[in-house]
């Protein structure tokens, strides 16, 4: 037999009797358990708020492909795309644009992306047909995994992360900005793809930021795993890129001008580029001889800086700046700004005295300052 038991207990609410029944462990523990969703909304929670209506904006609808651009779909053929179960793609082009074949299944990318800046134009069936998640319902799949939920959203209700602009069942669009059936609406999209160590364990979530028509509808969301409909989906580990794939759900969406641009990657400097300031401790004395007003040689609108002693640094007073900043030294007579490529180097003359100095900052030419004698 389980040690588990059932208690029953009898409470009075309102005059009524009510029986209750609760579960216990053997330790009196109450066997009840919540179950937490990343977002705290259980997914398509019909009670999750609906985003506000938004104006569509048209700054980037037919916007042409850059010159450095991936084309996915320039109007002509699907030659870029195969059916995801195999096989050419079989959707229909017209019009300078194709439309889903009903039942003919997702079409896909033959190539596969990471990161990528996304433009895609779709168009919801016109007329309208049917409600909820069945009118004009298609997606857009970034690594095959990601949907960028396409549905007909313009004056129809469905839960709030399916609606168009949804990262579907994730998270709902900030806005609304869908246009009436039959109009072309643009999505651009950033997305960055998650990041697996070695081992396979995720470092970092897939993101994703989107335009929908103009609109910022995903602000840089971070996915909780692939998008998907009733349970959760976790990330497939070491997986980074995957195709571009657009959903087959049964309804004639239309699609044109789909490109989009590979993003590079922002990467840490390596050991040999890494350049973290070595900090030598300096006698106040030296550091003392150092202060002073140093200016510019200019014939109008030189520059003048104040140096003074704070502890074992210097503080640098820019003329443009409210606030002094503070310099470390590297050597006697070289300080560095500790978070910024530049700093000064000071020159003494024969007896030793501080009498120019040199500023550098990122990659501007260096300026040579004399000492100036109160
Ligand atoms: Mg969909």
């Amino acid at each position: 037999m389980s040690a588990r038991k059932v208690r029953l207990g009898r409470i009075v609410l309102g005059g009524s009797a009510v029986v209750a029944a609760s579960l216990a462990t053997a330790g009196d523990q109450p066997r009840v358990a919540s179950i937490p969703t990343p977002s705290g909304w259980r997914q398509h929670d019909v009670h999750r708020p609906k985003p506000t209506v938004a104006e569509p904006a048209d700054w980037s609808l037919a916007a042409p492909a850059p010159p450095d651009a991936v084309v996915l779909f320039d109007g002509r053929n699907l030659d870029a795309w195969e059916s995801a179960s195999g096989g050419p793609a079989e959707w229909t082009v017209a019009d300078g644009g194709f439309a889903v074949a009903p039942g003919k299944g997702a079409i896909r990318t033959k190539e596969e992306f990471g990161d990528v800046q996304i433009h895609l134009e779709w168009a919801s069936p016109d007329p309208a047909v049917g409600t909820g998640q069945n009118r004009g319902n298609s997606g857009l799949f970034v690594m095959g995994a990601f949907e960028l939920q396409i549905i007909d959203s313009y004056k129809a209700d469905t839960y709030a992360d399916g609606m168009a602009g949804a990262l579907y069942g994730q998270y709902p669009p900030l806005y609304n900005a869908t246009k009436p059936p039959g109009a072309w609406q643009a999505y651009d999209i950033a997305f960055r793809a998650p990041r697996f160590s070695p081992d396979g364990a995720l470092r970092e979530p897939a993101r994703v930021s989107a335009f929908l028509n103009g609109v910022l509808v995903q602000d840089n969301e971070s996915l909780v795993g692939g998008t998907s409909w009733l349970e959760a989906v976790a990330y497939e580990p070491g997986v980074s890129t995957g195709p571009i794939e657009l959903q087959d759900h049964g309804h004639p969406v239309k699609f044109r001008n789909i490109w989009l641009r590979k993003l590079p990657e922002r990467r840490p400097p390596t050991d040999a580029e890494r350049q973290e300031p070595k900090v030598v401790a300096l006698p106040a004395a030296e550091l003392d001889a150092l202060a002073g007003s140093y200016a510019e040689q200019a014939e109008e609108r030189g520059l003048t800086i104040e140096v003074t002693r704070q502890g074992d640094d210097l503080l640098m007073r820019l003329p443009f700046r409210a606030t002094p900043l503070r310099i470390v030294p590297i050597a006697p007579l070289q300080f560095v700004l500790p978070y910024t490529q530049g700093g000064l180097t000071f020159e003494k003359d024969e007896k030793g005295r501080a009498k120019a100095v040199q500023l550098t900052i990122g990659d501007g030419s260096p300026r040579p300052l004399k000492r100036v004698e109160k």
